[in-house]
């Protein structure tokens, strides 16, 4: 049995920010990952609309912890937890194996929710791993660029968020300016009375106008209540109820905890919220265990919200109380630094601190940068500024060159995996 003194669960933002914030104190380390690369999901849906590649958001984790000596990589599948003996089991290609620990630090994430209608999950695109990207991005050349009817070319995109505004701008970008044969109707369904609804005022208000002006069906207000392989009905709370002839649905509406956290749930007795997420302790540390901590997106704590700022500043924090910079027990507090949405080319929305809201261009600006500021690897930086240039300065779409086959079919009601039949990413 492999022995350390941490293990880290995760390659996401609070994986990588924790493992790299143990290295400091050289704390014998291994990161354990179902995902061999650290993924930006920020710009995922860069990715999906062929504006980035994938390895440009994507890094191999080994890669970017290569001058952490004391941290080692592993790359796996966590099963089970057995928090009194203080073993783990990992899920590996050459088969299970465990690792004992003195301390473990969870950062699974979250998969996305159907709010209980798990069977749409084989009918519509989801943004959350590289393959989701992938799959999407096949699938919207294979529309634009071999299905004529119109459903083909009717996008249907299920949540106003941040990623359901800039997946249903960036399509609708895609026939307006690359695929200007075959144009892109383009609906976006939110529930809430307006967009980007934790921005709010006039936030919520520029998002709206600036998708409406470029040709975006907005309908809030609105609920999907049926989607069948090539319609979604949907329905607004005055009862209103609309069949979309659309091939394509983009799920960005519901958020769940992964399997992993009802697995340290039950090892740790440690309650969850409606969406399988685990309620942690204000030290960060699960149920009664002062060993185990839960970090990110599979966690609830204070209502902060599901994003990258609060996994790293919570991997930081529990790394600290592992390696003895912080006394075990502080209370983790959040320092939010703002919040932002790119809605479409040359248009962003930011939420920043101290009452400061920008939009259009000058949003747009801040975005870019901050962006290359937090995006993981110098040569991923410059890939990623070429690839920008020539999508938002030019009409190119880089990333398309990467899909090497497209099938003339599009997904099918009850597919298991519309990515691997329709791409593969060089
Ligand atoms: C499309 C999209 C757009 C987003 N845009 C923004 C944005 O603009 N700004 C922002 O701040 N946030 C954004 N977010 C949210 C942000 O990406 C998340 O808050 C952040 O990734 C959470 O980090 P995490 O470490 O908790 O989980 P993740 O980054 O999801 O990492 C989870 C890791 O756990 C691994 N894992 C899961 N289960 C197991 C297991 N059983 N065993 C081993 N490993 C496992 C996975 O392979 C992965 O490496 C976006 C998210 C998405 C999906």
């Amino acid at each position: 049995m492999r022995t350390t003194d941490v293990v880290v669960i995760g390659s996401g933002f609070g994986g990588l920010a924790a493992a790299k914030q143990l290295a400091k104190s050289e704390v014998e380390t291994v990161l354990i990952s179902a995902t061999p690369e650290h993924l930006f999901q920020p710009l995922l849906y860069q990715v999906a609309t062929g504006v980035l590649s994938a390895d440009e958001i994507a890094p191999p984790i080994a890669d970017v912890l290569a001058d952490k000596e004391s941290v080692s990589v592993m790359h796996g599948r966590v099963t089970a937890v057995d928090a009194a003996a203080k073993v783990l089991t990992v899920e590996t290609d050459q088969g299970d194996e465990q690792v004992r620990y003195e301390s473990l630090i969870v950062a699974a994430g979250a998969n996305q929710g159907y709010f209980g209608h798990d069977e749409w999950a084989d009918r519509t695109f989801s943004l959350k791993t590289l393959d989701d990207a992938v799959a999407l991005r096949a699938h919207l050349l294979d529309c634009f660029t071999t299905q004529t009817d119109e459903a083909a070319h009717t996008f249907v995109v299920v949540g106003g968020g941040a990623t359901g505004v800039e997946v249903a701008g960036q399509i609708r970008e895609l026939g307006a300016r690359y695929f200007t044969d075959a144009p892109a109707k383009v609906y976006l369904v939110e529930g809430a009375g307006d967009l980007l609804p934790v921005y709010g005022g006039r936030l919520s208000t520029f998002t709206r106008k600036t998708l409406e002006k470029a040709g975006v069906d907005v309908l809030t207000d609105t609920f999907v209540t049926d989607i069948e392989t090539d319609s979604v009905t949907v329905r607004s709370v005055d009862g209103q109820q609309r069949v979309l002839d659309a091939r394509t649905v983009v799920w960005s509406a519901g958020v769940k905890a992964t399997p992993l956290a009802g697995v340290i749930a039950e090892a740790t007795g440690c309650e969850t919220d409606r969406a399988g997420r685990l309620l942690i302790n204000p030290d960060l540390t699960v149920g009664g265990c002062a060993d185990v901590f839960a970090i990110g997106d599979m966690t609830s704590l204070n209502n902060y919200p599901g994003q990258s700022p609060v996994a790293m500043q919570q991997g930081r924090h529990a790394a600290d109380m592992v390696r003895g910079a912080t006394p075990r027990g502080t209370a983790f507090r959040y320092l939010d630094k703002g919040s932002m949405a790119v809605v479409n080319r040359h248009n962003a929305v930011v939420d920043a601190p101290f009452g400061i809201k920008l939009t259009g261009i000058l949003g747009w600006f801040t975005w870019l940068g901050v962006h290359l500021f937090y995006l993981v690897g110098f040569r991923n930086r410059v890939g990623a500024v070429v690839s920008w240039c020539r999508s938002f300065l030019g009409t190119a779409r880089p990333g398309f060159d990467e899909v090497v086959t497209v099938p003339v079919d599009a997904m099918a009601v009850g597919e298991d995996d519309h990515g691997e039949a329709q791409t593969t990413a060089a």
